[in-house]
């Protein structure tokens, strides 16, 4: 765990790393940006160097500290992460109590609050009472992808630390350089995933990505989508009705003159012109405004099998 594995960061990671090294790394801090591109991670790195072992060049990644924090083991390490669900209160008090205790252990006590945007009122206005004095020894990380939904009272009384997307081409390089994924598959992902390198990662192991051509040749063909796509799990179909909205976007664009290595399929580049010249506008429009509805349906836990047949009624009518 290390500042040099988050790529593309350096910008912001010199800011934190400045901050640590004269020792001004304390307070509140605001880590925002695009989901999956390092915020999380960087987070937990900064919280390393802070109750590193090594004094001149942490987080070492080695120590005792270093290690208990990559495995979420270090008592002076805590992480609010409730996923979608709000955060409440009752998951704020834990820190008012902790944050005026002495570290346990380590040398300083962070507090990780993922999706931060999720604090209720309630939340928010409780932890302005340790954001206005924060204790010594005490840095508390809010992440978010959503800063306009936190409450300026809040905001103001942290340091903004924004993230940003890497661009397409430069992703594309990381991954085919660090992860040795053969060119079509970096630029895929590199593309797919709008240049943040955590959610391209995630990708690459996804099964239904080996798919994608396999979802677009059923496609050209007619054949319907439902064979490939239902019974799968909703993440799985969300991640479908994505690959398939990405082909669109890529007609669309094309059709309106953008170069070829800017699409994202750029591997089916004879289908994409070929589609280009097929669709008008205004289907390519409402196409891709249907499988938006889908995936928003989809949320809502709507029967996935009736909602693939109505797409793919749609999609074939055009
Ligand atoms: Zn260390």
């Amino acid at each position: 765990m290390r500042f040099d594995e988050i790529l593309g960061q350096e910008r912001v990671l010199s800011i934190i790393q400045s901050c640590l090294k004269n020792k001004r790394f304390s307070g509140a801090y605001l880590f925002s940006g695009p989901e999956a591109i390092g915020k999380k991670m960087a987070a937990k790195i900064t919280a390393a160097a802070l109750n590193c072992q090594d004094e001149f060049n942490p987080p070492c990644g080695s120590c005792s500290s270093c290690l208990k924090i990559q495995k979420d083991e270090h008592p002076d390490l805590h992480i609010i992460q409730n996923g979608q669900a709000q955060i409440k209160i009752e998951d704020i008090r834990g820190i008012l109590r902790q944050a005026n205790l002495r570290p346990y252990e380590g040398k300083a006590a962070v507090f990780i609050i993922d999706n931060a945007h999720k604090l209720n009122t309630e939340a928010a206005n409780s932890l302005l009472k340790v954001l206005e004095e924060p204790p010594a020894n005490v840095a508390i990380i809010l992440i978010t992808h959503k800063p306009q939904s936190i409450i300026k009272t809040v905001l103001s009384r942290c340091r903004m630390v924004k993230f940003a997307c890497l661009p397409r081409v430069r992703l594309e390089e990381v991954l085919a350089k660090n992860y040795a994924l053969d060119k079509a598959t970096a630029h895929f992902l590199a593309y797919y995933a709008e240049g943040r390198l955590g959610l391209a990662l995630r990708l690459k192991d996804e099964p239904l990505l080996q798919e994608k051509n396999k979802i677009y040749d059923d496609f050209l063909s007619a054949k319907p989508l439902d064979r490939n796509i239902t019974g799968q799990s909703k993440e799985q179909l969300h991640t479908a009705l994505n690959i398939l909205a990405s082909w669109f976007r890529d007609v669309y664009l094309i059709k309106a003159g953008i170069s070829e290595q800017e699409a994202i399929n750029v591997d089916r580049q004879t289908d994409l012109l070929k589609a280009a010249g097929q669709y008008s506008y205004k289907q390519l429009d409402e196409i891709i405004w249907s499988i938006g509805e889908s995936a928003l349906y989809l949320e809502k836990n709507i029967n996935s099998k009736l909602l693939v047949h109505n797409l793919g009624a749609q999609l074939w009518k055009a």
